[in-house]
């Protein structure tokens, strides 16, 4: 098995008695586009800052190409970052600021001014060269300050909010820049942003945090499809998280469950295990639940509609069932709007079993 590029190894990060990451343990691979996610101060910049030099670990080992970083120095390591407000310096133009970090690597004057403007072209950005940096809009301003970062040819490069001064629709052209650099250069990425769309948008892998705590590390797909806990569940959103309690076996994986919602089938996730009476947390995706006019086999319950969202080619649907309980359900616009629901009418909410998944935490 290939070796990772980084290595996070039991890392901990206090300031003073203040826990701002948990004991951490992430490999990041070469090649590799990272998103580390979550709220406000879960503790996701000091993790980029730890691997950029800025922040020391108080515990653990950080490895970078199997070699422990810990001591070194920010301009020792090849990890530059990308930062939210870009940091370009000022006073210096487009070209100059590019060539910068090649200037303090000594590197002679015409080899590092070729070098700027061929990474200038690559960001279209060539006719800007001699520009100041005040004349640049948000988005040549990104780009200014990420050909800044990749003219040093770095393995691997961090990114701290980058994208989140820029307006929706720069912020989506941008990412289609990153992720197409990304790809092209096969550079190693570690982005930090609380935006799902963003992460979701652009990652390999996502690593959800929480309080300081990693709460899941997988592909987007999986971490939407099987969130391990109703912290990562709520956070992806679009989900019916609601406590149960283990009935029966019914198949390999598949156990008979008692809820508020009523008695159903529902997955355990693999590697999982539970005893009869145990209490567990259960989460239905909107998006997995049918809703017809008439009972069907797949029918589990029946509601009336209390709420829609459009949203373009979807709709989000909120039922209220006979008990007073809430069910998010999400659908095609059309097949919804073929239902041709009556005000107060009853529909018939219904899933697969395995699409009812018991998560692995609470
Ligand atoms: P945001 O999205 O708001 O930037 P974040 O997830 O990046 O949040 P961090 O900047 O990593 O959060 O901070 C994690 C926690 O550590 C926060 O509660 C923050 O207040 C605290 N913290 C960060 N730096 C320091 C510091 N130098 N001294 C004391 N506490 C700090």
């Amino acid at each position: 098995m290939t070796q990772p590029l980084v290595v996070f190894d039991n890392v901990v990060k206090h300031f003073g008695s203040f826990v701002a990451v948990e004991p951490m343990n992430l490999e990041i691979y070469k090649g590799e586009f990272v998103a580390i996610m979550g709220s406000s101060g879960c503790g996701k910049t000091t993790t980029l800052r730890m691997l950029a030099g800025l922040d020391k670990p108080s515990s653990g080992e950080i490895r970078l190409n199997g070699q422990r970083i810990n001591d070194l120095y920010s301009w020792q390591r090849d990890t530059p970052l990308v930062w939210q407000n870009l940091a370009l310096f000022p006073f210096l133009n487009v070209v100059e600021n590019v060539e910068f970090g090649l200037r303090m690597r000594g590197m002679a004057k015409a080899a590092r001014r070729k070098k700027a403007l061929q990474w200038l072209e690559r960001l279209d950005l060539g006719e800007f060269a001699t520009r100041d940096i005040s004349m640049l809009s948000g988005g040549q301003r990104q780009r200014v300050a990420l050909a800044r970062s990749l003219v040093t040819e770095p393995s691997i490069l961090l990114l701290d909010e980058p994208l989140s001064a820029l307006d929706a629709r720069l912020s989506v052209r941008m990412q289609a820049v990153l992720t197409g650099l990304q790809k092209d250069l096969g550079i190693t990425f570690v982005y930090v942003t609380h935006s799902q769309s963003e992460a979701f948008a652009m990652a390999d892998r996502v690593v959800i945090m929480s309080r300081g705590r990693v709460e899941q590390i997988g592909s987007p797909k999986h971490i939407f499809l099987e969130p391990h806990n109703s912290f990562v569940a709520e956070f992806v959103g679009g989900k019916n998280i609601f406590a149960g309690v283990v009935l029966g076996f019914v198949d390999t994986g598949l156990l008979q469950i008692d809820s508020p919602y009523g008695r159903f089938r529902a997955r355990l996730p693999e590697g999982r295990t539970v005893a009869l009476g145990e209490k567990v947390t259960v989460c239905i995706g909107a998006e997995n639940i049918n809703l017809t006019t008439q009972p069907t086999a797949d029918s589990r319950l029946s509601g009336t509609v209390v709420g829609e969202e459009f949203n373009g080619s979807m709709v989000n649907v909120y039922l209220e069932t006979r008990d007073g309980l809430e069910l998010q359900v999400q659908r095609p616009s059309t097949d919804y709007h073929a239902l041709e629901l009556k005000a107060g009418q009853t529909v018939h909410a219904g899933w697969a079993d395995a699409r009812a998944l018991i998560l692995r935490g609470n």
